[in-house]
């Protein structure tokens, strides 16, 4: 009798560079892959919509992948803590194998359940995969976690260097009979009544393939004008975001690539583009020291802040692009259609919600949550808490950016607004919402009536 080993899949949609998939190939028993949809652990953060459009189809294309290597996806759904031991008894397991995520809720749930496997006698390993530097690793010289980039950063540099990528295994030799496993289709991760999902159908094909796909035409191409990430209507930056945040492709994989052979000019580039890989490393570093970032201000100050009681109608309108600010309106569309939004959008979109309509970061927070198809645990919430001068190292309060004077400048052309609202010139096209003058003088009176308070 052979006692199969389970891989766990859950932030690593990949079979390249996976260190359990490895792992459970070296223990040389057959290999049971397993996605559980985790809905019901206390503090695990359902997915939003756009991420559980995503899911399915990065499960679907993995589920192609394991199927040519000889074997097939496990899918399961429940909580961890009882579903896992479940299929173990199902399938007679011997060993259970996964990669390591950081946020708290996640953690605990991991750490029980090494205990319990083990206690059962099971082998129980979890590797490092998703992350270039473990937390734990980078730390300041009094053993802290960092509260600043720049200095996180450069500690990253002087770490030994991130390890090479595994290769994908040959074949993977799966149990004589297959374990139960429910039917994709059967989650209903896919938006039906209204089906929303067109925008993001016509955008993106997630999966490893695709995503492999990316990381390599970005290196030979757009990662030369990164010099120009800025510039919302440019293809200047790599679109990796979901890939990352659903691990179809490993920051390793990644870092290696910027490493490797690259045209002349992209080499240049190669390391501003890693240091904003590396931001992705410090949120996560943040979200382990402060678990609960998405509901509680990094810099605790923040939560006396007095913010406005902003009616919904209002709130409906910068979801949904219909401020009258034309920068503003582009970005919410291109997140409402695509699932995802420029960098330098997304910080003028953000600012405006939270300083020109003194709207709690949280609210935005959870509406990217919601829309984003990179929406991930630790870098919406640093980068909400960035913006709205809450969070580690973070713009200050009182920089409110001027979306008009940001639009003179990074779409002096107008390109991506009339991308995105075509009616801008129109008469038909909305009044501002708010003054911004007026607004920028009210939020800074508000910031100063919560130092006052402080
Ligand atoms: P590139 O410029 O090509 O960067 C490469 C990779 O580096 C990105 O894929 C990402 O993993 C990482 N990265 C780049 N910028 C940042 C940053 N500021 N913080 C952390 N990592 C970064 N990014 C997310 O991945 N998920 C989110 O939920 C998210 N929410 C955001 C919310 C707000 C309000 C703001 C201002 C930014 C947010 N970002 C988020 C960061 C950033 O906007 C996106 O990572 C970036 O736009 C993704 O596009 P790209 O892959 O083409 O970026």
């Amino acid at each position: 009798m052979t006692a199969p080993s389970i891989v766990w899949l859950r932030d690593d949609l990949r079979l390249a560079d996976n260190p359990a998939l490895h792992a459970a190939v070296d223990r040389g028993e057959p290999i049971v892959v397993l996605y559980l949809l985790d809905d019901e652990s206390e503090g695990v953060r359902p997915l939003g919509g756009a991420s559980r459009w995503w899911l399915h189809h990065s499960l679907r294309s993995l589920d192609e992948s394991l199927r040519e290597k000889g074997s097939r996806l496990t899918l399961r759904r429940g909580a961890a803590a009882a579903e896992l031991p479940r299929l173990v008894d199902d399938v007679g397991a011997g060993a259970v194998y996964w990669n390591r995520r950081y946020g708290r809720a996640a953690r605990d749930v991991d750490t029980d359940l090494k205990s319990t496997l083990r206690d059962r006698g099971l082998v129980a390993d979890s590797f490092q995969a998703n992350l270039l530097f473990e937390p734990w690793t980078v730390q300041t010289g009094q053993g802290q976690p960092f509260k600043v980039f720049t200095p996180f950063w450069r500690a990253c540099l002087e770490r030994p260097e991130p390890r090479q990528p595994l290769p994908e295994p040959e074949s993977l030799d799966a149990p004589a009979t297959a374990a139960p496993s429910d039917d994709l289709d059967d989650w209903g991760l896919l938006p039906t009544r209204p089906d929303w999902a067109a925008g993001l159908r016509d955008t993106w094909t997630p999966g490893e393939a695709a995503a492999l796909d990316t990381l390599e035409s970005f290196a030979t191409g757009a990662l030369a004008d990164y010099g120009d990430r800025d510039f919302p209507a440019q293809e200047a930056t790599s679109r990796l975001s979901p890939r990352l945040r659903f691990g179809e492709v490993s920051p390793f994989q990644v870092w290696h690539r910027m490493r490797g052979d690259l045209p002349a000019e992209a080499r240049e580039r190669a390391q501003g583009f890693l240091r904003e890989v590396v931001w992705r490393e410090f949120n996560h570093t943040i979200l382990f020291s402060s678990p609960d970032l998405a509901t509680v201000s990094y810099r605790p100050e923040f939560d006396r802040f007095p913010w406005a009681d902003v009616p919904d109608r209002e709130i409906d309108a910068w979801r949904h692009g219909r401020t009258g600010i034309p920068l503003v309106d582009a970005g919410m569309r291109q997140l409402w259609t695509t699932g995802w939004m420029h960098n330098r959008v997304r910080m003028v979109t953000a600012s405006f919600l939270i300083k020109n309509m003194l709207v709690d970061w949280r609210v935005g927070e959870a509406w990217f949550w919601d829309t984003l198809v990179d929406a991930d645990e630790a870098n919406n919430p640093a980068n909400w808490q960035w913006t709205a001068g809450s969070g580690a190292d973070a713009a200050p309060y009182f920089r409110v950016f001027n979306p008009e004077l940001q639009a003179d400048k990074f779409d002096k052309h107008r390109d991506y607004i009339r991308q995105w609202v075509p009616e801008v010139d129109d008469d038909s096209y909305p009044e501002p919402l708010v003054d911004l003058k007026a607004s920028r003088r009210a939020a800074l009176d508000a910031y100063e009536t919560m130092r006052r308070s402080t």
